[in-house]
């Protein structure tokens, strides 16, 4: 099965994404936790480019390129062959994030967004994707305290409004797909939102 895990700065994806592939181990399931941008080697030095600020300034669609270069890779050499052995992917942050972050934030073309998709992607489309949902001030004071994750962050001077139509693209790209993208509030305690990840799973997958 392939999952993944969505959502603005600090909302707390890279903590659930690693919570959930720890409860599967722990139940003999073989799972392969990775994330975007990144995933694989040559996507990660993509990553590097795109995060480090080496490049600045890139424009909007040769970033999007760039992380659709990216999950080619990270797809080809990651995620599709462990879907083929038989082992759970788990994702932090996939195509939303380009919709999101390069398509609405960006104002990249959505028809050049859906063809870098359907040419990355092909058929390792995520079944299940957990969106998690904090208000912008919370996510924005959470990011702050986690700085030195090597390039992350990058929009954490943005304002509290960027955030908020950060969070409302997701939500909306929720609304369009509600059987894929389950919305899970992320200000709950830890283990509430934990819990509320693996029941959803054991409903749709019955781990
Ligand atoms: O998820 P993570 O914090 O590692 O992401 C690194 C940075 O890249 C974040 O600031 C995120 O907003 C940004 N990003 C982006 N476009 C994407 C994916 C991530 O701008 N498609």
């Amino acid at each position: 099965h392939f999952i993944t895990f969505e959502g603005g700065e600090g909302s707390g994806k890279s903590t659930h994404a690693a919570t959930l592939a720890a409860q599967l181990k722990a139940r003999g399931v073989e799972v392969v936790l990775t994330r975007e941008p990144g995933g694989s080697p040559g996507a990660e030095v993509i990553r590097h480019i795109i995060l480090s600020g080496i490049a600045k300034p890139l424009g909007a669609e040769t970033e999007a390129i760039l992380f659709a270069a990216a999950r080619d890779d990270h797809v080809k050499s990651t995620i599709r062959p462990a879907l083929e052995a038989g082992k759970w992917v788990i994702c932090d942050r996939f195509i939303d994030s380009t919709r999101v972050y390069q398509g609405v934030l960006g104002k990249v073309d959505a028809k050049l967004i859906r063809g870098l998709e359907r040419v990355t992607v092909g058929g390792c489309f995520p079944e299940l994707t957990f969106m998690l949902d904090v208000p912008a001030p919370v996510g924005l004071a959470r990011a702050k305290t986690r700085r030195g994750n090597a390039g992350a962050d990058r929009f954490e001077a943005e304002s509290v409004e960027f955030h908020e139509h950060l969070r409302s693209a997701y939500r909306a790209l929720a609304d369009r797909e509600p059987k894929r993208i389950i919305v899970i509030d992320g200000r709950a305690p830890r283990e509430v939102v934990a819990e509320r990840i693996w029941t959803t799973v054991q409903q749709r997958f019955g781990a």
